[in-house]
């Protein structure tokens, strides 16, 4: 139980709106949209803002919603980010409320994102007395890899108040791999960079049983992905790490002819900008090379990804007292370790210091460590968990505008 009398009548009043929480987030669990343009979900969301005393713009390129809430005094403007897409994966939980449409799926639960930052905004509307300054409220799409976040910074996020640009943000992700209702968070590196890179090897075709008139790009290919490997344990320190996975391998259709071309196709996990642009650059020369040493060519092709999301120390540390106040000390764990997954709120997070926060949502009968987790065609986050989140965004932003 929280210490502080006033966690405890918030998380209160977090949880008597739950049921408001869980219908916004199972109207938009039953309608999944993927992408920059997610017009159903907009709409839940806008209507969801309509009674609200928030003033609402919505994106240009792409389906973003922006709310503003004014507190009763002038101040700074602090930012609370809820992303609203869904992956093609088709649902196989049984839920009476799964996905209508087959194929896609809210199985990052982006939905419950959407569900806990209205109720955030509902609660802190009637405590605008408390605020001085102002709140924004991003409601972003395309986080799974359409760059959503950087869309909406380019057309102005961050100056959504003009004569107040925001200088702190905040963010939760459900996840099945912690208990629900807790909170899990760390300073510095939280999630990885992913970026996208394949490597075509160009070789010439011709007969299978003649490989000596014909230049054979598959064990050049071969030699490529375990060279990568050897590059990867002995350039990178430990302590700074990397993951290379080669996730995709293509080349010929037949037992008798040498292709012409070999793909290789994979992506780069690290936790710092050096660290990025030094695996990047190996694993083009390393492609490169093997292949020249075959007398052969290989092109390199980089598709940027996420950069790290870094986490604001100081920042992390007030989400692990604020938890530890709303929800219990043993409802709130600094993280030992970063996850290898990326996010775009690390766009967010090079502009403002802030924090993305983990939000442990796996069901009660079900063990975090085996449980379907985030992506799974069987995920089923805990519901219960979601007042504990509305509770924490709320408590950000009052004490960021006390
Ligand atoms: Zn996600």
């Amino acid at each position: 139980m929280p210490a502080d009398p006033t966690a405890a009548d918030l998380l209160a009043a977090a949880r008597a709106d739950a049921a408001r929480t869980v219908d916004l987030r199972r109207r938009l669990h039953r309608q999944p949209e993927i992408g920059l343009h997610l017009p159903k979900t907009q709409a839940i969301v806008l209507d969801a803002f309509a009674d609200l005393p928030i003033e609402v713009t919505t994106g240009s390129s792409t389906s973003s919603v922006v709310g503003v809430l004014r507190g009763a005094r002038p101040g700074p403007t602090y930012l609370l980010r809820g992303d609203m897409d869904a992956l093609p994966v088709h649902e196989d939980t049984g839920l009476d409320f799964a996905s209508e449409v087959p194929g896609v799926m809210h199985a990052c639960g982006h939905d419950t994102h959407v569900a806990m930052l209205l109720g955030a905004a509902r609660l802190l509307s009637e405590r605008r007395d408390a605020l001085a300054g102002q709140v924004v409220f991003m409601v972003q799409p395309g986080e799974e890899g359409y760059h959503g976040a950087r869309f909406m910074l380019e057309e102005g996020l961050l100056d959504a108040v003009p004569e107040a640009p925001v200088s702190g943000a905040f963010a939760l992700h459900v996840s099945t791999m912690w208990r629900s209702g807790t909170i899990n968070v760390r300073p510095g590196p939280m999630m990885a960079s992913a970026d996208q890179w394949t490597v075509t090897v160009h070789g010439r075709g011709g007969h299978a049983s003649t490989p000596h008139l014909a230049a054979d790009p598959v064990p050049v290919a071969a030699e490529i992905i375990l060279a990568l490997q050897s590059m990867v344990t002995r350039r990178t320190d430990v302590f700074d790490p990397a993951v290379v996975t080669v996730g995709h391998l293509e080349a010929g259709h037949t037992d008798n002819v040498i292709p012409e071309t070999a793909l290789v196709h994979g992506t780069i996990r690290t936790l710092s900008p050096e660290r990025r642009n030094d695996v990047l650059a190996s694993v083009q020369r390393v492609g490169e090379h093997v292949a020249l040493a075959h007398d052969m060519t290989a092109e390199f092709v980089h598709v940027e990804g996420y950069p790290v999301t870094v986490n604001d120390a100081d920042v992390a540390a007030q989400v692990t007292a604020t938890a530890a106040a709303l929800l219990g000390e043993q409802a709130s764990a600094v993280m030992p370790v970063p996850l290898m997954g990326a996010e775009d709120f690390s766009y967010v997070l090079e502009r403002v210091p802030g924090a993305m926060a983990f939000l442990g949502a796996c069901p009660p009968e079900l063990d975090p460590a085996t449980a379907p987790g985030n992506h799974s065609n069987h995920v089923v986050f805990d519901e219960d968990a979601l007042p504990s989140g509305v509770a924490l965004y709320v408590q950000m932003a009052l004490n960021a505008l006390a």
